[in-house]
């Protein structure tokens, strides 16, 4: 049974790849006070900016270092139940698999996931 009981706080990971970076950052601010009642993972990089603009977050590696991939291992042990994940359509990523293993892996267990911020901005009933 992959079900994941999504309580009122939530697990949410937070990603972007470099060029997204500036999008994420900026729906972070907007949403600072919905995000800051939730528990907040991000890959390195990303965690880092999102921390400096005073949310909580638990940062894992860097996304090429494996960060995408310890991301999707919460997601196995059930501990995530929503990914923002502002990957670039228009970049060659070096990690390419790890990034369609995290995607693939949220299919999995059916756990949502906005790629951009229009998709973001249309789970508001977090
Ligand atoms: P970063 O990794 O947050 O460390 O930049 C994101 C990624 O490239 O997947």
């Amino acid at each position: 049974n992959t079900q994941i009981y999504i309580g009122k706080k939530k697990d949410i990971a937070l990603i972007a790849h470099d060029n997204e970076k500036p999008k994420l950052i900026e729906w972070c601010k907007e949403n600072y006070d919905i995000l800051k009642k939730h528990n907040l993972y991000g890959t390195g990089t990303t965690a880092r900016l999102i921390a400096d603009k005073g949310l909580t977050i638990k940062g894992y590696n860097s996304g090429p270092l494996g960060g995408d991939q310890q991301i999707g291992a919460k997601i196995v042990e059930g501990v995530i139940n929503f990914v923002v994940f502002f990957s670039d359509p228009l970049t060659a990523q070096p990690h390419d698999p790890d990034v369609k293993a995290l995607m693939r892996i949220s299919q999995v267990y059916d756990i949502p996931m906005a790629v951009s911020k229009a998709t973001a901005e249309f789970y508001d009933s977090l």
